[in-house]
């Protein structure tokens, strides 16, 4: 797959995207982590590969020949689309938009940009990297599989290589149906950016043509359930094509969040006068007459009528709940120098790249100390239902 994230307004990654996992360590710079959704495509294709590829391509082996294969084709396939992962972060960096981390999950891999690319030259560069680089793959692993009688390498290395080969054929093409947020609906985007002169009209184009695809390839894996195609190759391809559907629809939206948020200033996105908690109420109180009470996961820690801190459900989360009774919120919030303030007039576009990079879900609003209002996720999530009715 490709990177779902080229879009700006990641801020509501956590609720929404809903990615977590395992952090496997950084390659040149860029964090690397398995969401756990990976670890299903994982065993699905060693599965694959061991009970059914191989056994196929190269009869009469042991068993236990079969996992060999199976894992090193498996490992090959990931470091596959690593490689393909990391030549757009490769580009991207090279052209001034830093990485968020690269992840691997149910459906191949995505690298996270922190912002859009600045022209529609360097938007068609990242896009197209990805898909060259897995041609180039493809043309490694067959010349391996080809040339592995010459170098005396035996039938199972060869199997591997070549199916390798087809693997990274396969992604390449796939990745190239101009459907955005595929590579293809990239490029498809960048032409449609340089011919109109426009990011929003080509990003709508690239994500319409982006719900077409998911929705074709649904119909696509639909059919071949009902005409007797595998049951997991069917259901795969719904649910890939439903997933592609989804990131069409949800990059526009962001898109046009970014657009309609940016010119505002921090003052018009906030949610005014938030209500606060004392630093000295027990967390027992905090409990039942903050927590239950409202729908807010967060609230802001006044004393005096200053700001002192913010506390979060999380941090709550993290005490036993015989604590509750002897711990004070001023013995778990974080304190004030560890919150994002902003000033009443800081433009969203700051606010917005702030919580990105900051990772932090919630911002105050304040002057002088004294508070005026709270922007979380939340809020910026009603603004992209808004959006989303405007659509
Ligand atoms: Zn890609």
């Amino acid at each position: 797959m490709t990177e779902t994230a080229h879009s700006p307004a990641e801020i509501r990654r956590p609720p929404r995207r809903g990615l977590a996992g395992v952090r496997l360590g950084s390659v040149a710079g860029f964090e690397i982590s398995l969401d756990y959704s990976w670890f299903i495509l994982f065993f699905l294709i060693l599965a694959t590969f061991t009970g059914a590829v191989f056994p196929a391509s190269v009869p009469d082996l042991s068993r236990l020949e079969y996992l060999l294969m199976g894992v090193a084709g498996t490992l090959l396939f990931f470091s596959s689309l690593l490689l393909h992962e990391l030549a757009h972060s490769f580009v991207a960096r090279w052209k001034g938009i830093r990485i968020e981390g690269i992840t691997l999950f149910i459906f191949g891999g995505m690298a996270r940009t922190a912002r859009e690319a600045s022209t529609a030259g360097d938007e068609f560069l990242i896009a197209v990297v990805g898909p060259v680089t897995s041609f180039l793959l493809a043309a490694v692993f067959y010349g391996i599989a080809a040339a592995s009688v010459r170098l005396g390498l035996g039938d199972p290395v060869s199997a591997v290589a070549a199916y390798l080969g087809l693997v990274n054929l396969a992604l390449a093409i796939f990745n190239l149906l101009p459907g955005f947020p595929l590579d293809g609906g990239r490029l498809l985007r960048a032409a449609a950016w340089r011919v109109t002169g426009s990011l929003r009209g080509a990003t709508r184009i690239a994500s319409a043509s982006g719900r077409f695809m998911g929705w074709a390839i649904t119909a696509l894996g639909v059919f071949s359930l009902f005409a007797g195609g595998g049951l997991i190759g069917g259901l795969w391809m719904i649910f890939i094509g439903w997933f592609l559907a989804q990131a069409a629809r949800v990059s526009y939206q962001q898109l046009l969040l970014q657009e309609i948020l940016s010119p505002l200033a921090a003052r018009q996105a906030m949610s005014p006068q938030p209500e606060t908690v004392p630093p000295d109420v027990s967390l027992e109180e905090l409990v039942h007459d903050f927590f239950l009470r409202r729908p807010f996961s967060s609230f802001p820690v006044v004393e005096d009528g200053v700001i002192v801190g913010l506390v979060t459900l999380g941090q709550l989360k993290t005490l036993d709940r015989e604590n509750w009774a002897h711990k004070r919120v001023s013995d778990i919030m974080s304190p004030v120098e560890e919150t994002v303030i902003v000033g009443p007039d800081t433009p969203m576009s700051s606010v917005l790249s702030m919580m990105r990079e900051g990772g932090s879900s919630r911002v105050l609003v304040a002057t002088n100390g004294r508070l005026l209002g709270i922007i979380s996720t939340s809020d910026i999530t009603r603004w992209l239902d808004r959006v989303g009715l405007v659509e």
